[in-house]
């Protein structure tokens, strides 16, 4: 079968960024996702087919190849399996598929386990992930900034290290079970095997419950940390902070905490991507005149924008580089001057008569013909 080019599958230019590639590569992937679209073979194919190309495309290395031998230059490079664990694309995925359920098992299926987690009684059980919601001001996404957090977690009993057990008492095995962690119980035919209701599967319990923490081996802490937010972050961007989230079970190891980043709207400015938007009004004589306006921008400085003479409501002019930094290159997005032409409300009477000579000078317009509607655009 005919592969298409990856550019062409992520819909990106040759010239694309990585933040590009990497919201390009996330948009389809998550409208094909397999959890999201059972059974419809051809999401599947499409969710393959784009992960195929960001896995090269993601990566500067495989992607230079790409672009100078094509296919034959990287055949063997992506796809399901093949020790593919460690790549670039790999790294990002949880960041991509962060908020979607069955991110797990899509992960596997497509690079072969390796970052399963333990579960069972045999290991070690993980803590929980936490999820905070950071709301930050508009400008602040912009710009970048530093947070200090506080939130409730989970952290390993420093009176018993963990274990649960009275320091100085032991642990043994548990009487139910017999170390097994299981309880069978039969129903009709089958026997049915479910965790052990004393020592909830653990095999052990401990013999005097430890007095801080109650034999749970955890308590509760109000943990406060630094969060660094980059500049350029978008809504809803994902912050993994690994291993601050709840400590495991038992001296289990600790989950991640999650940062969700919430950005604030701002009086004036209006986002869109790495563009910026703002509405700005003239007067009717500038408009039909022409002249110069200072207009504001992110950094608070004004920058002086030319009015061409007879500029129509609602034109928009674009100032370069003057919106949203892209977090890691040196470029910015655009900022976008929407014109609103005001009509004085209150005219003295020098003004008045100025402008009913002006009118005296118009063409009659007491018949104005509509103006087809595909000529506003
Ligand atoms: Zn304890
Ligand atoms: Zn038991």
């Amino acid at each position: 079968m005919a592969k298409r080019d990856y550019y062409e599958v992520l819909g990106v230019d040759r010239s694309a960024g990585k933040d590009d590639i990497k919201r390009a590569y996330r948009k389809i992937a998550v409208a094909n996702h397999p959890d999201r679209n059972p059974g419809d073979k051809a999401a599947e194919d499409r969710f393959k087919e784009a992960t195929e190309a960001y896995e090269i495309l993601a990566d500067e290395k495989k992607r230079q190849t790409y672009d100078q031998f094509g296919f034959a230059g990287v055949e063997g490079m992506a796809g399901s399996g093949g020790g593919f664990g460690y790549s670039t694309a790999a790294r990002d995925f949880e960041d991509i598929f962060g908020d979607l359920g069955g991110f797990g098992g899509i992960f596997e299926q497509f690079f072969g386990g390796g970052r399963r987690r333990s579960g069972g009684r045999e290991s070690v059980q993980r803590g929980s992930d936490l999820r905070y919601d950071l709301r930050i001001a508009f400008k602040d996404a912009v710009f970048g900034t530093k947070s200090e957090i506080s939130y409730p977690k989970e952290i390993s009993c420093t009176r018993c290290d963990g274990n649960g057990a009275e320091p100085g008492t032991g642990v043994r095995t548990c009487p139910t079970c017999g170390g097994s962690g299981q309880v069978r119980r039969s129903s009709g035919f089958f026997s049915i095997a479910s965790s052990c209701p004393t020592c909830s599967g653990e095999g052990t319990i401990v013999e005097k419950p430890c007095t801080k923490c109650g034999g749970s081996g955890r308590l509760k802490k109000n943990q406060k940390i630094n969060v660094s937010i980059p500049a350029g972050v978008e809504d809803g961007r994902r912050i993994r902070i690994p291993d601050q989230g709840d400590a495991g079970p038992k001296g289990g190891p600790a989950g991640d905490l999650y940062v969700v980043v919430r950005i604030d709207g701002h009086e004036f400015f209006e986002r869109d991507g790495y563009d910026v938007y703002c509405v700005v009004p003239i007067t009717f004589t500038q408009a039909a005149l022409g002249g110069d306006i200072n207009v504001p921008t992110l950094e608070d400085r004004r920058v002086k924008v030319k009015i061409p003479a007879g500029t129509q409501n609602n034109k928009i002019l674009r100032l370069r580089n003057e919106g949203i930094p892209q977090s890691g290159t040196s470029r910015r997005g655009d900022m976008y001057i929407r014109i609103l032409v005001t009509i004085p409300q209150r005219l003295s009477g020098r003004e008045k008569d100025l402008l009913k000579e002006l009118a005296s000078l118009e063409d009659d317009n007491s018949n104005p013909k509509p103006i087809p509607l595909a000529d506003l655009r």
